[in-house]
């Protein structure tokens, strides 16, 4: 992407300091998504990396993943697959916890999501809005193994580097915007 289109994504996302706490600056991503240049410029971007990547699904990681993930699938001709928070799939599921800083979290993804007709394995793509600590991201990556596809990649639109998220996961990261 050349500086000037990635300047107009950067901008375009607003920072909220101590949101949901003090201490955190929160990435507010809703300011990309109704700046139409900016959403477009993104999604035009994914869509060119992605073409030739042979993938079947792109999966998303509730709930802001679901917009990219989503208009990125629809772009690509592929089909879209959420991984949710534990409770809100109704089929059967596979599911995979994650410490948080206090406690834990769980995540969820219906056992059947990624089916290919020849029986091999799927290719994925794994896309969030934002890695921090890495733990969602990693936890979603495993799920998508545990029920037989591959994760080709993860992506992110802004990854928080002094956090080292990507440590924690075992699979190519692709981050849009690094700070
Ligand atoms: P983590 O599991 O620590 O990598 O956290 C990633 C998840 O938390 C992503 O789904 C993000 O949407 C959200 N998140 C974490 N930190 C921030 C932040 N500073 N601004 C916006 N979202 C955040």
């Amino acid at each position: 992407m050349n500086s000037n289109d990635l300047k107009i994504i950067e901008d375009s996302i607003r920072v909220i300091p101590d949101f949901p706490k003090p201490g955190i600056m929160f990435k507010d991503i809703t300011t990309m998504l109704n700046n139409k240049e900016a959403f477009a410029l993104l999604i035009f971007h994914l869509v060119k990396r992605y073409k030739e990547y042979n993938l079947d699904y792109i999966a998303g990681i509730d709930a802001r993943g679901f917009i990219f993930g989503a208009a990125l699938a629809s772009h690509l001709n592929l089909g879209f697959v959420p991984i949710r928070k534990k409770g809100k799939l109704p089929y059967t599921t596979v599911s995979e916890k994650y410490a948080l800083e206090y406690g834990y979290d769980e995540v969820e993804v219906h056992i059947d999501a990624f089916k290919k007709g020849d029986n091999s394995k799927a290719n994925v793509l794994l896309i969030d809005d934002l890695l921090a600590t890495g733990g969602t991201a990693s936890a979603a990556t495993t799920l998508i193994s545990r029920v037989g596809a591959n994760c080709v990649e993860a992506c992110f639109i802004m990854e928080l580097t002094f956090l080292n998220g990507s440590k924690k996961i075992d699979t190519p990261i692709y981050s849009i915007i690094k700070e």
